[in-house]
């Protein structure tokens, strides 16, 4: 008797780590820190419009999400036609993929990075081809620029980069994507952008408004506190952003989702204000393991990144015992995202009890 199949290219896909929840204890309060969710609570209006929205949930939603792409395209200032929308930007990263890439053809990216990447390139078909970051946690653009060639459909620029936080500068990007191929997409996934304080830092939509390969990827599950509902967009030329509409779950935006968005989008006062909360606090941890003699890079998103090799098990296990749980890519080092104060003390401690 033989046994269904699947396709090969599923059969071998590494299977998606999740942030651990840390486990239930008595005698201290708990963090999960392993998945760079905000630790605030939604604002009043934004739990308001989740809660009016349950009323409607007997209806399919808008399926193209129109009053959150007509409020975006004002935000950001573009045409609604450069819009396209998914549950969360790791979905848009996905309906790219899928509608750029397939069999026989090549996607670009650095490695270590954002894990969905290699995930949604292997499921379409297509090769990725990982570009080591420098040892100093930055892209290696001029080596990515020699990975590009004819089969080459979609290069990745993670700004900042998950899960080591470092940034690409606006003057080495503009001579990135100066001599990146103009039928090749380069992509800035700006999953983090709001927590970015370095003005050398670029704004991705400054590159978007001058090309028309590059497409910026944003997210309401980061800033906006909005990671449960699953609402994440991409900012594009029209016939890509066409094209990711067009690979989009159909019915993907709830109505909960795209009404939580809108009023996030009205409170971005009260957000952003968190987000320059948690800035400071990321910087306040980041200089404390300095001070303690870590070897650590600043991190320009809403977590920071130890590189500790083989002591990263050694450090998970500290953090768990403390009633923490941070993220461990093994061998590699730690990912601890930015969150409660009390939590970013007991990052500090661990720290200190074992430099
Ligand atoms: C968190 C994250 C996203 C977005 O996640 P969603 O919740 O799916 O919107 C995208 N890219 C990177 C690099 C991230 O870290």
């Amino acid at each position: 008797m033989t046994a269904p199949r699947l396709r090969p290219e599923i059969d071998s896909l590494p299977a998606y780590k999740a942030g651990q929840m840390p486990a239930p204890r008595t005698d201290i309060e708990t963090y999960k820190i392993s998945s760079n969710e905000t630790p605030f609570e939604p604002p009043e209006a934004v739990r308001r419009a989740i809660e009016q929205a349950a009323a409607t949930v007997h209806r399919y939603p808008d399926p193209f999400s129109r009053r959150l792409t007509g409020a975006l395209a004002r935000r950001f200032d573009v045409n609604e036609e450069q819009i396209a929308l998914g549950t969360g930007s790791v979905a848009v990263v996905g309906q790219l993929i899928w509608a750029a890439a397939g069999p026989g053809d090549c996607v670009v990216y650095p490695w270590r990075s954002f894990e969905a990447y290699p995930i949604w390139v292997q499921m379409t078909g297509a090769r990725s081809v990982q570009v080591p970051l420098l040892a100093d946690e930055r892209h290696d653009l001029p080596s990515m620029l020699e990975a590009i060639d004819d089969s080459t459909r979609i290069v990745f620029v993670c700004n900042p980069n998950n899960p080591t936080g470092e940034a690409v500068r606006r003057d080495e990007l503009t001579e990135f994507i100066d001599a990146v191929p103009s039928d090749v997409i380069v992509v800035l996934d700006e999953a983090y952008r709001e927590f970015i304080s370095d003005t050398d830092v670029p704004d991705g939509l400054d590159f978007f408004r001058e090309r028309h390969n590059v497409v910026v990827m944003r997210t309401f599950s980061k800033a906006y506190g909005l990671a449960g509902l699953r609402v994440g967009f991409a900012i594009a030329p029209e016939p890509i952003a066409e094209g990711m509409r067009k690979t989009a779950l159909p019915f993907g935006v709830s109505s909960i989702a795209e009404d939580a968005a809108l009023a996030a989008l009205e409170c971005e006062d009260e957000l952003f204000e968190r987000v320059r909360h948690l800035s400071h606090e990321r910087d306040r941890v980041w200089q404390a393991l300095a001070d303690q003699g870590w070897d650590i890079h600043p991190s320009h998103a809403n977590f920071v990144w130890l590189r500790l090799g083989e002591r990263t098990q050694e450090f998970a296990q500290a953090c768990d015992a403390a009633g923490i749980t941070i993220r461990a890519f093994p061998d590699e080092g730690v990912r601890v995202s930015v969150a409660e104060e009390e939590a970013n003390d007991r990052v500090i401690d661990v720290g200190k009890s074992l430099v």
